[in-house]
């Protein structure tokens, strides 16, 4: 079975990286293809109880994919309703494009 810490940290730094290269302005289709990269990523993530707790979130509080900022905070929202379950300390989303687009030494 997958390592389920180092896919996760893998999995985050990709998912934060898409956000923090999608448009600030993204057309029809990039709004498109991203919520349909989403809901195809909650379903084939390899570490199942995470994908179904995931899946879960997402119904509850649906993917904004309409700017950068609005999917870079959606998605540290997210990412932050897992470090909770975890017991992870919950991080600052006002930071997020800090850590992942001008970036910052973890
Ligand atoms: P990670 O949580 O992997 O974070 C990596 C880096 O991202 C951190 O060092 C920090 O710099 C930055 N970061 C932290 N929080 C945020 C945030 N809110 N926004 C932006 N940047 C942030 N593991 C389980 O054991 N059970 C699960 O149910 C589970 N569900 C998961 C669901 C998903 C969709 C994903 C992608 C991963 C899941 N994981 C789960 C893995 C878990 O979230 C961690 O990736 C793993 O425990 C390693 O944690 P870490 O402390 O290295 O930091």
């Amino acid at each position: 079975p997958p390592d389920v810490e180092a896919l996760g940290r893998s999995t985050w730094t990709l998912l934060h990286t898409i956000a923090a290269n999608y448009p600030k302005t993204p057309s029809y289709t990039e709004q498109s293809d991203l919520k349909t990269f989403m809901g195809v990523f909650s379903r084939l993530y390899p570490c199942w109880v995470c994908a179904e707790d995931f899946q879960r979130y997402v119904e509850k509080d649906q993917i904004r994919v309409d700017s950068r900022n609005e999917f870079g905070m959606w998605l540290c929202k997210a990412h932050n309703a897992v470090n909770t379950k975890l017991g992870k300390p919950v991080f600052d989303c006002s930071k997020w494009e800090e850590r992942w687009r001008t970036g910052w030494k973890d």
